[in-house]
């Protein structure tokens, strides 16, 4: 019997997402939550129990098998979830970063603004 697709995403997924890829620990399991699914890919937020570290990892079932590129993150699930799903740059936001950065002073005030907090 065959299974379907999505079924093996899962299955290939949780036997990578077993194993820490930052302290190899096998034994202690991560805490995983998946924060969107789109066709054949997810993105989940891992949490290693051991090491205490967290990576945003995404899967992608293909012909060949599954595919999957991560990145070490200080995120929590919350707040991965909030930055991923609330909304898209658009060309504007990338026009107004432009500007700002072209303003004389912009990064003078943020150096302030960086030394006034700390
Ligand atoms: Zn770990």
């Amino acid at each position: 019997m065959k299974q379907p697709k999505s079924s093996k995403l899962s299955i290939e997924g949780l036997r990578l997402m077993s194993i820490c890829p930052l302290c190899s620990s096998k034994n202690t399991p991560t805490e995983s939550k998946v924060i969107q699914t789109h066709g054949d890919a997810s993105l989940v937020h891992l949490s290693c129990k051991k090491c205490e570290q967290k990576i945003l990892v995404l899967f992608r079932l293909s012909a060949v098998g599954v595919h999957c590129v991560g990145i070490v993150t200080d995120l929590s699930h919350t707040d991965a979830k909030r930055l991923i799903s609330d909304r898209i740059l658009d060309v504007d936001d990338v026009l107004d970063v432009h500007e700002a950065l072209n303003e004389e002073g912009f990064l003078m005030g943020i150096r302030e603004q960086a030394y006034e907090g700390a």
